[in-house]
């Protein structure tokens, strides 16, 4: 009898199969479209497979009878996620379900062949979910019971083939029960939320369907991102001035800090200034200061997201995608890690040899290893399944694609800066003496490098003075600037995403796609984060009518809950009782004032569907707006005029895809052609690229052209 391996995804179903099969050759099979390996190990035959993501999902359990959308919901149950994705709407999601059947069947078929059962997905709450949910629905209870964990961190031979030698003897229950868990809290949250707000606005006159989605983290922090736009939208600016002051050394220009950074009355600056006029400052001291910049500590996924996105702008869910595929690919470790402390099992010495080898590196390896001694940093935090985020050794075989270079040549460079030196710099500020005012000439300089070598990131701006003497005087010049005290600042994905890892809201694999759903919803808006009108609305929504669902108190009393499940100290049905008791009541409530609430969500609707149709001012009438308007009769979508049927304005659009309107931008084509104004709109259709379209484009020559080949063209297949 033969063993079957589930692994998470495909590509790594593909990479332990090789590792696996003695010869390195496994054997690719396909049934009906659906990709498993053959291998043969010690005499064992080894049957892999792949789950697709999640291919369980949970469904409430509806009454006989019951049609349509209600609240509250609290009975559920998992089912293959093709029972649910095959009802939807969506194309895509049709496909999947399909997709999903098959990969379903596949494991049982070969299920029912095999008397071992391994669960070889990555090694935490999902993973554990994941395969869980296969063993239990596919291959039965008792294979569960029975079945072993393999455990590893990264998709290496040595790892790959030491955790199948040495598997866990079982799964880990506690950890499958605080996975379940956690789908099931998130799903009462998310269908009850969903169910009430979207029929509350329903209730109200024209609005027959608005999907408001909101789920149990999100609720928390499109609350924190409502609190910050408040603070924004109720800061008065406070005009300040400043005295600017530079001076020229060696012909190169300094600037030159007036020891008041903000001066109240733009009187006493001009004051200022005009003593200074004329004037030269003289050097009344020089002080200098050594600082030890110590190296970094190693990588865990937040400190990756952090400095990705410092250092190249990316936003921490692409971060989290490309750590992934580097993961899958055997150059990086598992990258969903809090840990900062590299367990002793690591082999160092092995992993900076193998780097070695890429010339890049080569130097500062050598560097490394002439050290007497090969300690690397350490942090505070640990995690008991993954080690930091380190590279493997593994030298890239296949080209990398700019994004994934980036972040290998992160990581590497930062494991590589946990063996520096620290860096040290030297900072000087030398006191200028004007009239009775104070001036500060700054001056900045890398004396040792160190660490910073291997990890130019962060390095920063030096300011490298030439030799001052005391007592040299130096000619300032001086502008008055006009300045305003700045709001609070706004938050970006980042900084939104550390702000939940400090509340403990969320997980560290979770926090940076909870942040691209509230964009996905339309409630968020831009990189430095602007709340949208719906969003507001939802949130001002909760925050009266059910504040405890945004409470981040209780939201982080919720994370320790599942927590403890875990750790074995709760079970998973007292911590679903609990949630149930508190959320039934809010719900019964809400459902009370279904009505009043429906009113109000509906204002933002109506707002915000009438800025999603509009496109511009009418070009003909000047009176009306232009707005994307739905034939009644063909069901059809055209831009039409509000002023119809005074104005018979209209323009044919593309039926495919999502139309954006763009504010303040006109048609240059058009400008220059026809000396009209045009609004442009942005169509994105799925699988390519959103572009550019002016609304008169039936005008445009080149596209007549285009449509004139085309026409001839099909005539000449026709006519011959
Ligand atoms: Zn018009
Ligand atoms: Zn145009």
């Amino acid at each position: 009898m033969a063993t079957l391996i589930i692994a998470e995804k495909p590509t790594a179903m593909k990479k332990i199969s090789e590792i696996l099969d003695e010869q390195g050759k496994p054997k690719k099979m396909n049934v009906d479209g659906v990709t498993y390996y053959q291998a043969k190990r010690d005499g064992d035959d080894l049957v892999i497979v792949s789950a697709l993501g999640h291919l369980f999902t949970i469904e409430e359990i509806k009454q006989p009878g019951q049609k349509g959308w209600s609240y509250p919901i609290f009975d559920m149950k998992w089912v293959p996620a093709n029972e649910v994705l095959k009802r939807t709407k969506s194309k895509k999601q049709r496909k999947r379900a399909l997709d999903v059947e098959k990969i379903v069947n596949n494991i049982k078929d070969l299920s029912s062949q095999c008397e071992t059962h391994v669960n070889a997905c990555d090694y935490d709450l999902e993973g554990a979910t994941i395969g869980y949910n296969i063993l239990q629905f596919c291959c039965g209870p008792e294979a569960t019971k029975k079945a072993k964990r393999m455990k590893f961190s990264t998709l290496t031979k040595k790892d790959i083939l030491e955790s199948y030698k040495n598997p866990l003897k079982s799964l880990n229950f506690n950890l499958i029960d605080a996975g379940l868990c956690r789908h099931e809290v998130d799903y009462v949250y998310g269908i009850n939320l969903t169910h009430a707000l979207t029929l509350a606005a329903k209730t109200a006159e024209g609005i027959n369907y608005y999907l408001l989605s909101i789920g149990r983290v999100q609720g928390p922090t499109l609350a924190t991102v409502f609190e910050k736009e408040k603070q924004i939208n109720v800061f008065v600016p406070t005009p300040y001035w400043q005295v600017k002051a530079s001076t020229q050394l060696n012909e190169k220009e300094y600037d030159v800090d007036f020891s008041k950074a903000k001066i109240q009355y733009k009187k006493e600056a001009e004051q200022v200034i005009n003593d200074c006029k004329n004037g030269e400052g003289t050097v009344k001291d020089i002080k200098t200061k050594e600082s030890t910049n110590a190296p970094p500590i190693p990588f865990n996924l937040s400190s990756l997201q952090s400095e990705s996105y410092r250092y190249f702008g990316y936003a921490p869910t692409q971060t989290l995608n490309i750590a992934e595929r580097l993961y899958l690919g055997a150059y990086i470790s598992y990258p969903r890690t809090s840990s900062e402390i590299i367990p002793e099992t690591i082999d160092i010495k092995d992993i900076l040899t193998k780097l070695k080898s890429i010339k890049t590196y080569t130097k500062y390896v050598d560097e490394i290893f002439a050290k007497p001694d090969l300690t690397p940093t350490k942090g505070k935090k640990t995690d008991p399944a993954h080690p930091p985020i380190l590279p493997t050794g593994e030298v890239p075989a296949k080209k990398l694609s700019n994004l994934e270079k980036n972040i290998f040549n992160l990581v590497v460079r930062r494991f590589l800066a946990l063996f520096g030196d620290p860096a040290i710099v030297t900072s000087i500020r030398i006191l200028l003496e004007l009239e009775k005012y104070k001036f500060y000439l700054r001056g900045r300089r890398i004396k040792v490098l160190g660490w910073m070598e291997y990890y130019p990131f962060a390095k920063s701006k030096e300011i490298i003075l030439p030799e001052i003497r005391q007592g040299q005087k130096m000619k300032l010049s001086m502008d008055l600037v006009e300045k305003y005290s700045s709001p609070p600042s706004r938050y970006n994905q980042n900084s939104l995403r550390k702000f939940m890892e400090k509340e403990e809201i969320g997980t560290k694999a979770t926090r940076a796609s909870i942040i691209d759903k509230l964009y996905d919803r339309g409630y968020l808006f831009e990189k430095s984060i602007h709340i949208s009108d719906i969003g507001a609305a939802v949130s001002e929504t909760l925050a009266i009518h059910c504040p405890q669902v945004l409470s981040i108190e209780m939201t982080k009393q919720l994370e320790k809950e599942m927590e403890t499940i875990e750790k074995g100290q709760l079970t998973k049905n007292r911590v679903l009782d609990d949630v149930r008791n508190n959320l039934e009541p809010i719900l019964m409530d809400f459902k009370d004032d279904e009505q009043l609430i429906g009113n109000d969500l509906a204002v933002s609707i109506r707002k915000t569907w009438k800025r999603q149709s509009y496109i511009g001012k009418c070009d003909k009438c000047g009176d009306g707006d232009l707005i994307i308007i739905r034939s009644k009769a063909t069901k059809k979508r055209f831009i039409g005029c509000t002023s119809y049927p005074d104005c018979q304005n209209s323009f044919p659009i593309s039926q495919r895809g999502k139309i954006s309107p763009m504010p303040k931008k006109i048609c240059a084509y058009c400008r220059d052609k026809y000396n009209k104004e045009y609004p442009m709109v942005s169509i994105k259709i799925a699988g390519s690229r959103p572009f550019n379209s002016c609304v008169n484009w039936v005008n445009h020559e080149d596209i007549q052209k285009r449509y004139q080949k085309k026409k001839e063209k099909s005539k000449k297949a026709s006519n011959s």
